[in-house]
Formats: structure tokens, C-alpha cells, sequence
């Protein structure tokens, strides 16, 4: 079958690899009908992680079932699934408290596991025509047959998932205001989530002016942190306060930068821009080492924070990976009844071959690719 598959640092090809078979009795293959790029996989794109040549990427994925394994008791051949980018064994102490993405079975060694990804287990990803999906019966979300809502459904997988999980960790709440850094997938999938837990005010901060236009249609305010320093202008639009909460979804990328001994992480911004005693949510992604970074401290994974302002200002923060099923059911039920539209994200829909280019212009954060979805087969 045809894969997208990591070379070296900004090289990914589409090649023949391996077709994927039922390995454990648990398993089923599924045939992929959308695999998304997400800003996670451009970690291991631009070389951050030390990803090994060969790996083939994608772990926001959906699909139908096409075979299933002997121990498979309730997915059936046909049925239309999306897969949470965590893999999860269901069984495991973290995953019996809702925190699949930190499942103590899949990934010796490492608490969580996921499709596609360095250091996150032994799993393929779904940038390909197939898939092998391990512990089926707990990790397949079950849709609606057909094809409707195809680009809704796929978000599934990881962003929509994710920036509700952001709001989870800053304990949004009806009626307050909100702060996201970051207008990528990740940020405008908070800023929506945080809508649809009735915030009153969601400022959204980035500086790329197609992204804080998305942000602007879906009811939120857009801060272009061109134009001055963010937390200035947001604590300046809240009467000097600050607001409630503040989201983190940038994470590492903005923090390395040639020249900066030490670099700084967007969180410390965050920090000023949110009020005393608010809370963080955290789901930009810190990357524990940059093989390839510019200074000793960024190869360690040692950024600068300033612990000093957070202590003072008594807040909270919260971090990690998305328990992507604590909120797949729900968040699919509100696509199902109308009351949620992820998919105003999605720029580009491609074909499996169009992956090379596709990675060098959302790499690039290029005008106008937000989203990318393959389409393998189509
Ligand atoms: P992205 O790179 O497309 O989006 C990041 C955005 O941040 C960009 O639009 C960029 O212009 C903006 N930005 C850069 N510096 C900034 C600054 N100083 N202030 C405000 N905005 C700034 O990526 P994405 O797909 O939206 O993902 C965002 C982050 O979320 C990544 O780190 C990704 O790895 C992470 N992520 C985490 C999880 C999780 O489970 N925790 C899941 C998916 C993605
Ligand atoms: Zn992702």
C-alpha cells in the first residue's frame, strides 16, 4: 500500500510499504478515508525529535473497518470509526480513570502511545490506505455509516478532542473570559471549545492574519501579537484584569529562536495576560529534547519560565497530552445534532500523493493552510 513516509528533517515521500495485518487477536485493519496533518507531526518534520528515516506518519485517522481480529467482540466489519490519536488498552490504571492519553499498557516504558509518532510505541500511522488499529473494541469510536460529515468526524481524532481538553485543564466556565495563544488548528479548536462552554470573551492571539480571521468568524476577539505585546493588549481589553483563563497552543515552536542563550517559552506571556489566582490549560506541545536545537539548553529541552510571576500571581496550570476519548462520544453527538461545526478549520482536502507538498506549505504556515485532510483513495 502507499504511505506517507518520514526521510530526513523537511523530506517526506509517498512510498509502497508493508500492508498492515491483524497482529494481536484485539486488532483490527481499518481502510483510511481521511488522515489528517497535524502541527505535532511538524515536531518530527523539522527534526526536533530525532525521529528515525522510515517512520510512516498519522495519528489523526478515520476510516471502515476492513477486517477484525478473533478477540474483536463488538466492531464489525463496515463500520465507520474515527481512532483517537491515543493508542489505549481500556484496562490499565490511567485508562479506567479516563486518562487514555497516558495508557501504562501500549508503549513499555513511557506512559501513552500513539500512531505515527517518535517514542510513542511500536504503532504505524494512518497517512497511508491502511491502518492496524490495536485494542479495537476500546479505541474505535463508532459514526454514523455514509459519508456525511466526513471533515467534521475526522477532528475527531486529536484537535477538537484537544482544545476541548484545554479548556478542561483551565476549568473554563460559563460567563468568563479566555485567552489562547495560538491560532492553529489546536488554538482555534480551544477558542470554539471554550465558546461552546458558554465563555463570555475568548481573545485569540497569533500573528498570522488568516488564522485571526477564522478566529474573528467563529465569535472570537483577535489579538496580532505584531502589533504589540499580547498580554498588553488583552489585559488592556479587560479593563486591566486579565481574564479567567489562558490556553497555551503553540507550545515549543515559538520558543527556540538562533541567538537566545536560554529561550523563553509563550507561557510566560500567558502568564501576564491571565489574572491572578486564573487558571492555565497547557496543550501546546514542550518537546523534552531538540537534537538538533541551536543551544546547549534548548538540546536539553531546558526552557526559560518564569516560575517567579506564577507563584506571585497564584495560579494554576494544567498540561499534557488529550485523554482524546474522555470527549470523542460527546463531542461526535454535537457534530450529529448540528450544535457543532469543527471542520470551518479545514483548508485543504488532498490525495495521499499531494502529502510532500502539502507538509512543505502547512510547514510553512503558508496563507491559507490551516488544515490539511488526506484523502488516501480518493
Ligand atoms: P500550528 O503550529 O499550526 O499552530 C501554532 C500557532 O501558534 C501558529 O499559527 C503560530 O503562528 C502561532 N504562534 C507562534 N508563536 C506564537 C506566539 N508567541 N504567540 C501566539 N501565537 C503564536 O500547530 P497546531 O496544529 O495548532 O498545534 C499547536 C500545538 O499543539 C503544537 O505544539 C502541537 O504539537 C500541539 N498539540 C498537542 C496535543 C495534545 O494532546 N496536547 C494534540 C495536538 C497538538
Ligand atoms: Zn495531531
Amino acid at each position: 500500500m502507499k504511505a506517507v513516509v518520514y526521510q530526513e528533517p523537511y523530506r517526506v515521500t509517498v512510498e509502497d510499504v508493508e500492508d498492515p495485518r491483524i497482529e494481536d487477536p484485539t486488532d483490527v485493519v481499518i481502510k483510511v478515508t481521511t488522515s489528517a496533518i497535524c502541527g505535532s507531526d511538524l515536531h518530527m518534520y523539522e527534526g526536533r525529535t530525532g525521529a528515525e528515516s522510515g517512520i510512516v506518519f498519522g495519528h489523526e485517522n478515520m476510516g471502515v473497518v476492513q477486517e477484525t481480529g478473533p478477540g474483536v467482540a463488538r466492531v464489525r466489519v463496515g463500520d465507520r470509526v474515527v481512532l483517537p490519536f491515543n493508542v489505549a488498552c481500556g484496562f490499565c490504571r490511567n485508562c479506567l480513570a479516563g486518562k487514555t492519553g497516558f495508557c501504562l499498557t501500549v508503549n513499555e516504558g513511557f506512559a501513552g502511545g500513539a500512531y505515527g509518532y517518535v517514542s510513542m510505541g511500536p504503532y504505524r500511522g494512518g497517512q497511508a490506505e491502511y491502518l492496524r488499529v490495536p485494542f479495537a473494541d476500546f479505541n474505535c469510536l463508532r459514526l454514523p455509516p455514509g459519508d456525511e460529515h466526513e471533515d467534521d468526524f475526522a477532528l475527531l481524532a486529536d484537535i477538537f478532542p484537544t482544545g476541548y481538553h484545554a479548556t478542561e485543564l483551565a476549568g473554563v466556565a460559563p460567563g468568563e473570559t479566555v485567552a489562547v495563544f495560538g491560532a492553529g488548528p489546536v488554538g482555534l479548536m480551544a477558542a470554539y471549545s471554550a465558546l461552546l462552554r458558554g465563555a463570555s470573551r475568548v481573545f485569540v492571539v497569533d500573528k498570522q492574519p488568516d488564522r485571526l480571521r477564522l478566529a474573528e468568524r467563529i465569535g472570537a476577539v483577535p489579538v496580532d501579537f505584531g502589533e504589540g505585546d499580547a498580554a498588553e493588549q488583552i489585559k488592556e481589553l479587560t479593563g486591566g484584569e486579565g481574564t479567567d483563563k489562558g490556553i497555551d497552543a503553540v507550545g515549543y515552536q515559538a520558543t527556540v529562536r538562533e541567538g537566545e542563550e536560554q529561550p523563553a517559552v509563550v507561557l510566560n506571556t500567558l502568564v501576564e495576560a491571565v489574572r491572578a489566582t486564573g487558571a492555565l490549560g497547557v496543550v501546546g506541545l514542550y518537546v523534552p529534547e531538540d537534537p538538533g536545537g541551536p543551544t546547549e539548553h534548548a538540546r536539553k529541552g531546558e526552557l526559560l519560565f518564569r516560575a517567579g510571576r506564577f507563584f506571585e500571581k497564584g495560579q494554576r496550570m494544567a498540561t499534557g497530552q488529550a485523554n482524546v476519548k474522555a470527549y470523542n462520544r460527546q463531542l461526535r453527538d454535537l457534530i450529529v445534532a448540528g450544535r457543532a461545526e469543527p471542520s470551518f478549520v479545514v483548508s485543504h482536502r488532498l490525495p495521499l500523493e499531494d502529502a510532500p507538498e502539502a507538509y512543505e506549505r502547512f510547514d510553512r504556515r503558508e496563507d491559507g493552510w490551516t488544515k490539511v485532510l488526506l484523502k488516501p483513495g480518493a
